[in-house]
């Protein structure tokens, strides 16, 4: 109290102005960005995928089942400089916190509470409707990464997965384990010819991912997708089923090593896939009773930000 009582008038009036600016000051800034960000907001408010602060605080911090080769501390900091590739989003879903945890800056878990599988190498006219039939009794959705040349081949494939709703991912032209390693032209042109074959069969649907054959990443290659509007997708769950080891093996790993914010890799195409098709009927059940599955979002057009239209990517399109 006797402090109160030895300040000035004039001291105690500039405290009440102070005071009082910062309670008007407060709410206007919170109108403005609420306007501002408007129904965006309002959905991830209301969306039922946000996880808990803690979960998707550090998911990566348990993102542990598959060693990756940590960047030098010179690229991490790089890296960090630069943009995500954006969207990692999508209509009423919260766009995911970054991570950047993977080979080269590309994402290795969902940063969220939920578990997404990914199918690589497809479609497959054997494979890909037996995983699609499965994911469809077990309401999951899912990523597919699809190569150009089979997207071009079987474009009834590529609509019939979009048309379950799971979300479209970039595998390159045809497979070429070394793609990172070429000119940045080359990787470009197969990027952007692999785009165009998927959406020659689903115009206007989003491919925001893009998976390197063999995660066999490079600086080069995660550049590229960024720059195209991609985010570099790797993984956190490998069963390796593309060595074929059978349906019991791969279920085994999978629903193990499933973990919040897991990213699953797959294959239902590239060989015999009948042992992931077969696992599934174990690993859609186990996991999914233990975690939400889901596709990773499938992106959004970026929206316009304080009146300026950033660019948009022939992925976001
Ligand atoms: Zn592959």
């Amino acid at each position: 109290m006797g402090q109160v009582n030895d300040e000035t008038p004039v001291k105690r009036r500039d405290a009440v102005l102070a005071w009082l600016r910062g309670r008007a000051v407060v709410p206007a800034v919170l109108a403005v960005a609420a306007i501002l960000t408007g129904a965006y907001s309002l959905g991830l408010a209301v969306d039922p995928y946000v996880a808990p602060a803690s979960t998707a605080a550090s998911p990566s911090a348990s993102a542990t089942a598959t060693p990756v080769t940590r960047p030098a501390a010179q690229e991490r900091a790089r890296r960090n400089s630069e943009p995500m590739a954006q969207p990692i989003t999508g209509p009423n879903r919260p766009p995911l916190p970054e991570d950047r945890n993977g080979p080269f800056g590309s994402r290795m878990t969902t940063g969220m509470s939920y578990v997404a599988l990914t199918f690589d190498d497809g479609p497959d006219p054997n494979y890909t409707p037996q995983a699609l039939a499965l994911l469809r009794r077990y309401e999951v959705r899912a990523t597919f990464c699809l190569v150009g040349e089979n997207a071009r081949r079987y474009p009834h494939l590529v609509r019939a997965i979009v048309a379950d709703g799971h979300t479209l991912c970039n595998h390159s032209w045809n497979h070429d384990f070394a793609l990172g390693a070429r000119g940045r032209t080359v990787i470009e042109n197969d990027l952007r010819r692999t785009n165009e074959a998927i959406l020659a069969a689903v115009p206007g649907e989003k491919i925001s991912y893009f998976r390197h054959p063999g995660g066999n990443w490079t600086p080069g290659a995660v550049a590229v997708a960024r720059e195209m509007g991609m985010t570099s997708l790797h993984w956190t769950v490998d069963p390796q089923d593309w060595t074929v080891p059978g349906a019991g093996s791969i279920a085994a790993t999978v629903n193990a090593g499933a973990h919040p914010g897991a990213i699953v890799l797959l294959h239902d195409a590239g060989g015999n896939r009948q042992g992931t098709v077969n696992a599934l009927r174990s690993i859609l059940p186990n996991v999914g009773r233990r975690f939400l599955l889901e596709a990773l979002p499938a992106g959004i057009d970026q929206p316009p930000r304080f009146g300026l239209e950033l660019p948009l990517h022939p992925g976001q399109i």
